[in-house]
């Protein structure tokens, strides 16, 4: 079988190694527009605090946080060894005492029948400020040890270059759909045709430029996002956990003395590329009120990045009724770093015609 997967993202990249290893030839066309959502994603993996209950979207969310020791030990296996990912724990909190109780009961029923989730547990605000030193010194949190973070670049990179390893061709290349007979081509950017069996479409917040011009309606939309990154120079900030204050914005911290502040979240914005005034004063505001020791900190960049946003907080990924041949991967919003690798596994059984783990029925794209 020949596919091709138009979008390199957490969506595709994945979609695309998981075909490659069960031996179909892959050609992965990728523009790598700026604000692509996997090079701004923040990496929190941690479903069980969220505050969503839309329980098909909650089941992709918590499977996905699952998969992620199956795929980072396949691709350690493989030689990968760079992925920026780390379980460092979560530690949700919140000044408001009912919020931290209600906090407590949602993660208790989440993490039930989770065991990766760890034994969760009360710290006190010392306890808290010893795993995140610059948080507030008042604040009590939940500890969560199975929540991780993982740096999305070098992830979708290592799953890509882990499917040319299996023999998938990769193109740096903007392409559009082109109707042929009963289905669809590839026009690549010198004007040559691309054909194969299957076309996945995994365009992120661009994905209807892609289908639009061939009739195929696609609802999802750009929400934009800039998420800041600074430097605490000489601080070992690797071990800190991913801290979710119950609010929009969160904060997590990488190897390099650096942490993440984020993120806006702008709808009706359309692709607009700029870092406005007040969109990095609000993600520093809130980064400060939990963490007074950034006030000094270095700001490194502020990202923008596009999450592919459908109507629904579901994903949407399936065969695209009544076009040959050709599917969507698309709609992972805010998750898509927790929900995408699992997604691209399930988007790979259904163009495959392989049992899939979890039903996919409702993800599936309408007309
Ligand atoms: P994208 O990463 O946008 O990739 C789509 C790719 O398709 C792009 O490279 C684009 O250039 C390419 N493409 C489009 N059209 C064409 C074309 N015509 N030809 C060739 N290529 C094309 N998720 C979490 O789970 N945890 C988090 O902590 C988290 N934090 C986030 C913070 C921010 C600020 C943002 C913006 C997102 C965050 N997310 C997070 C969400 C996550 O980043 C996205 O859901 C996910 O990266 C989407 O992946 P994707 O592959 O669908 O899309």
């Amino acid at each position: 079988m020949r596919a091709i997967v138009i979008g390199a993202g957490m969506f595709g990249a994945s979609t695309a190694l998981q075909l490659a290893r069960r031996g179909v030839q892959v050609t992965i066309f990728d523009f790598a527009h700026q604000g692509k959502a996997t090079m701004a994603g923040a990496g929190i993996v941690c479903p069980w605090a969220t505050q969503v209950e839309e329980p098909e979207w909650y089941e992709m969310y918590a499977a996905g946080a699952r998969f992620y020791d199956t795929l980072i030990g396949d691709l350690t296996a493989a030689g990968e060894v760079d992925l920026g990912y780390r379980k460092v724990g979560a530690l949700v909190t919140s000044q408001d005492a009912g919020d931290m109780q209600a906090a407590g009961e949602r993660i208790a029923r989440r993490t039930a029948n989770a065991p990766e989730a760890g034994d969760v547990r009360l710290l006190s605000a010392r306890e808290a400020q010893e795993k995140f030193p610059i948080l507030r010194d008042n604040l009590e949190a939940w500890l969560i040890p199975g929540g991780a973070r993982v740096d999305a670049r070098l992830l979708s990179a290592a799953m890509i270059r882990q499917a040319i390893a299996h023999g998938a061709v990769f193109h740096n290349d903007y392409v559009t759909l082109v109707a042929k007979g009963d289905g669809y081509v590839v026009r690549d950017g010198t004007g040559t045709l691309h054909e194969a069996d299957e076309i996945i479409v995994a365009g992120g917040a661009w994905a209807s430029q892609i289908l639009s011009p061939i009739g195929v309606a696609h609802p999802v939309k750009p929400q934009k996002g800039q998420i800041v990154h600074l430097r605490l120079a000489g601080v070992q900030t690797k071990e800190w956990p991913v801290l979710l204050p119950m609010t929009s914005h969160y904060m997590l911290a990488f190897d390099d003395s650096r942490v993440v502040v984020g993120a806006t979240r702008e709808n009706d914005m359309g692709f607009d590329y700029r870092v406005t005034a007040t969109g990095q004063a609000s993600v520093l505001e809130a980064g400060m009120a939990i963490a007074p020791g950034l006030a000094n900190a270095e700001i490194i960049e502020t990202r923008i990045g596009f999450r592919p946003a459908g109507p629904s907080i579901k994903p949407i990924f399936g065969r695209v009724p009544g076009a040959q041949g050709l599917s969507v991967a698309n709609g992972l919003g805010a998750g898509g770093i927790s929900i995408g690798p699992f997604a691209g596994k399930l988007m790979a059984d259904v163009v495959t015609g392989a049992t899939t783990e979890v039903p996919v029925a409702p993800y599936a794209p309408t007309l």
